[in-house]
Parts: C-alpha cells; structure tokens; sequence
C-alpha cells in the first residue's frame, strides 16, 4: 500500500509552521486517540498515521529530509536513522502529556482501562553477513508472559471471579490529604488493579500470566547493520488483567565474515596477486555474496589499487538502490623461490636499472632534495 503524503496525513499545506503542525496533530490526535475509539482498527491506523507524520514533521532535520526526499529519506519503511521505528525519546512525548490531558481531565496520566499494558521485551539476534545483505526469514524462540489459559487471564480460580475492591471502589487509586493538596496514590489494597482475588488461579497464582516460550516469524529486511533495532507491535508481554500486550524489540547483530568487510552499502574484500600478476595483468576470479565472478586486473597495477564491482554490493535498506563490492588488490612479493626463480629475477633486476619500480624514481629524487 503506498504511504500518503505526510502533509496530507495532517491536513496542512508544506510551508506550515511548527506551531500549525503541532496544532494539526494535537486535533487530530485526539480525535482518533485509540482510547477514544476502542475496537475501532481505523482509527487505530489513522492514529499511527498521523503520529509518524507528526514525528518527522515535527523534526526539523527530519523534516528536510523527507521535503527532499520524500518517505525514503526518513526511512519510509518504518526504519530510523538511529534503528527501526521511532524508539528513545521520541519527539512526541512532550505532546503526549498534553493530550492526555485533554482526553482524561487533567490527570495526566494513562486511563486504566481494563488492565495494565505488558512490558516492552528485547531480543538480541545475531545472524550471518549474507542474511544482513540479503534479508531472511527466521523464527525467533522468546520466553514472554501470555494469558492464562486456565482463568482467561482474570487471575480468579474457576467458577469465581475478581471482586470489586471495597477500599478504592475499583477505581485503583486512593486519595489523600497533604497539606492544602488533594492527591492520589495507587490503591495499598489492590495494588492498583481495582478488582481483588479471594480464590486464585492455581495455574498463575492469581497473576492472570504464565511465563511461555513462543515461536515468532520475523522478516529480517535485506540491509540490515549491528544495532539496527527492529519493532514488533503486540509481541512483547501480555497485559495484566486483559490489558493490551507490549511490544517486542529484536536488536540485531551481524557476525563478521571471514572474507569480506562492509561499509555502509559496499562490500569490501581484499585479494592478493603474485608480483607477476599485478605487473603483467591477469583476470581473477573475485568471491562476491553471490558466487564467483571474473575481474580483469590491468598490467601495471600497483598494491592497494581498488578496483570496483558495481553493484555487487548490500541492497539499500529503504528497498531501492545497492552498493558496490570494492576489490582492494594486494601485490605479494615472492618470500621462497626456486634457484632459477632467483636467477631470472636478478636478470630482471639488472635489465630495470633504476627505472624498475615507477613511483621509486620520484621518491627517490624528493629525499634527494630534501638531504642533498
Ligand atoms: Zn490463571
Ligand atoms: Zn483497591
């Protein structure tokens, strides 16, 4: 499905302010909140929207990159510059409480609605340079609290149910008096649940979750590099008391590989050559992700010399686009040769004269002027 305009998604023309574009997004925010519109999957996906637009919009170095851009140069994929999504101290925190605000009377915080929302879970996967090139599918084993199967995750043993607690009223929260101040602290009671639990379930212990292990499918993206950190809605632990699951964070790592190096999108790889090869110029046959592929060396290439394979790089992570495969040569000087070996060298040598090696001469005639 293709993105629409970031513009668009707020509903302000490209030359808006920071204050139009906060504007915009506070209206529209709190209009299609989640909790203002619950079961409804499109204002959930509206509110994503707008808060994605708002995050770049907001963002001045965002902002320019995506004016020249377009969705590709923030990562128009979901994908950050610091990693996957918009994790860490994202730009809309500030606002949020502002919001909350608006939507909950002035508590400022998040309204308990059935349940507490489960913890975020981190997941650390190392995979092999290819599948970071290339992309992969794989399944991930993640130990995470799930909903008790026994009690429907209400925590109650069988046949009985959670109670109202008495001393909050299920409200959670207690008020109490300091100083000239009227202020709320969870319920000692419930521990903030609002509901109490006389016969637990003996599978959770009355907590509603068991600890699980759980298979996850994931798409590793081609383009992936170490530290790159992939979100997964919904994937993280299960709420308490039916609230709405965490999300899960997969922190990739990228194993070294024993012949290649990478920078960026170009793969780097190191070949050596005999003296005669590099002198005389030969075809190689260079290792690439994919296969062998031949590569003329000129006559005459000197030690280091790079020689590039367009295109045989790591795809771009934002889905266009790939790097180059960079083939530094290395010219090995002989160490063990054969009596006639020596022989037909130093024949060389004695036909070179000084002209023998071509950056020598200049050298040579710089240290010259230099100490006479
Ligand atoms: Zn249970
Ligand atoms: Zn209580």
């Amino acid at each position: 499905m293709a993105k629409r305009d970031y513009y668009e998604v707020l509903g302000v023309n490209k030359n808006a302010s920071e204050t139009e574009i906060k504007k915009a997004y506070r209206r529209l925010a709190i209009k299609h909140h989640p909790d203002k519109n619950p079961d409804d999957k499109q204002a959930e996906e509206l509110f994503k929207e707008i808060s994605e637009a708002y995050a770049v919009l907001s963002d001045s170095q965002k902002r320019a990159n995506y004016d020249q851009f377009g969705h590709a140069g923030v990562g128009g994929a979901g994908f950050g510059q610091e990693g996957f999504g918009f994790g860490g101290g994202s730009p809309f925190e500030d606002i949020f409480g502002d919001i909350f605000g608006d939507i909950f009377g002035g508590s400022g915080g998040r309204a308990q609605r059935g349940g507490r929302r489960g913890d975020d879970l981190r997941y650390n996967l190392t995979i092999s340079f290819e599948e970071a090139a290339f992309g992969a599918d794989t399944k991930i084993q993640v130990p995470r609290l799930e909903e008790c199967a026994a009690c429907h995750g209400s925590g109650a043993a069988e046949g009985t149910s959670p109670t109202v607690c008495t001393t909050c009223r299920g409200a959670g929260q207690v008020r109490y008096q300091q100083g000239f101040f009227s202020l709320t602290r969870p319920c000692p009671d419930c521990n903030g649940a609002g509901k109490v639990i006389e016969n637990p379930c003996p599978e959770c212990r009355g907590s509603g979750r068991v600890r699980e292990q759980k298979t996850i499918s994931l798409k590793i993206p081609a383009g992936v590099e170490s530290g790159n950190r992939l979100k997964m809605s919904g994937e993280g632990e299960a709420g308490a008391m039916g609230g709405p699951h965490g999300d899960l964070y997969v922190v990739i790592t990228v194993k070294d590989h024993p012949i290649f190096q990478r920078e960026g999108r170009d793969v780097i790889c190191e070949v050596p050559v005999s003296f005669a090869q590099a002198a005389l110029g030969c075809e190689l046959e260079v290792p690439t992700l994919e296969g062998k592929v031949k590569l003329k060396v000129p006559a005459g290439t000197q030690s280091g010399k790079v020689l590039r394979l367009t295109g045989k790089g790591i795809p771009s992570l934002q889905g266009y686009g790939r790097g180059d495969q960079l083939v530094v040569v290395r010219v090995e000087t002989p160490t063990r040769m054969t009596p006639r070996q020596r022989e037909l060298l130093e024949e060389f040598a004695r036909e070179s004269g000084e002209d023998m090696h071509p950056m020598g001469k200049g050298f040579f005639d710089k240290v010259k002027e230099l100490f006479g």
